[in-house]
């Protein structure tokens, strides 16, 4: 059975765990352009073991439309490097898309599509309880604080969203953009050491 845009509020917040609300995704039909474009809906990934980070980007690319699975192709490559200098296990990494479906053509996400979206993703928040999420790039950064939200100024000091620590940093395409020796690699890499430093600074017990 598909799901509307009227249906994903409920059907969101109705989902129990992780696997139940991905298979809701999966059935989403709320935007219509996307839903002829994308070859596959891509909820997310969650980590066998407790999240400690959460990461969220902004919609998937062309890999990630094929394989059904969020930072696959470059960016994802260069993240993964990236966790692992900063000592953060990708098997307790969270990820998730502001959009779950791709744009035609890579475009930005439409307003009314994050807004049909975002209660998959409020939601994947609450089931994924990380000690910090890190939003990645500006449309991640916008869904958490607003259409005025601006990547350089939210890092200058601490950010929390419904009582969660959200590290605010470019997203990996800005990085591969502007080469190795452009300020959002190296912010990346700042920002990705900070989000480990929440982490050791708040983990509880094994679980
Ligand atoms: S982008 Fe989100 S709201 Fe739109 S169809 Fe895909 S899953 Fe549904």
């Amino acid at each position: 059975m598909t799901l509307a845009a009227a249906d994903v509020g409920a059907a969101a917040a109705g989902a129990a765990g992780w696997g139940e609300l991905t298979d809701a995704v999966s059935r989403c039909t709320a935007c219509a352009e996307l839903v002829a474009s994308r070859t596959r809906v891509v909820p997310g990934t969650l980590p066998d073991r407790r999240a400690d980070v959460l990461l969220v980007g902004e919609a998937p690319g062309a890999q990630e439309d094929e394989a059904g699975v969020p930072f696959v192709g470059r960016s994802g490559v260069l993240l993964d490097r990236l966790l692992a200098e900063a000592g953060l296990s990708r098997d307790r990494v969270a990820v998730a898309n502001v959009l779950k479906c791709r744009p035609p053509a890579n475009r930005k996400p439409r307003r009314l599509e994050v807004a049909h979206c975002r209660p998959w993703l409020a939601r994947q928040l609450d089931l994924a309880d990380p000690q910090v999420v890190v939003a990645l790039g500006g449309t991640a950064a916008e869904w958490f604080f607003g259409p005025s939200a601006r990547i350089a100024a939210l890092r200058e000091s601490e950010q929390h969203y419904a009582g969660r620590r959200v590290v605010v940093t470019y997203h990996p395409s800005a990085a591969i953009r502007f080469g190795p020796n452009g300020s959002p690699l190296a912010a990346l890499r700042t920002d990705l050491a900070e989000a480990a430093r929440v982490v050791a600074g708040t983990r509880p017990g094994p679980e």
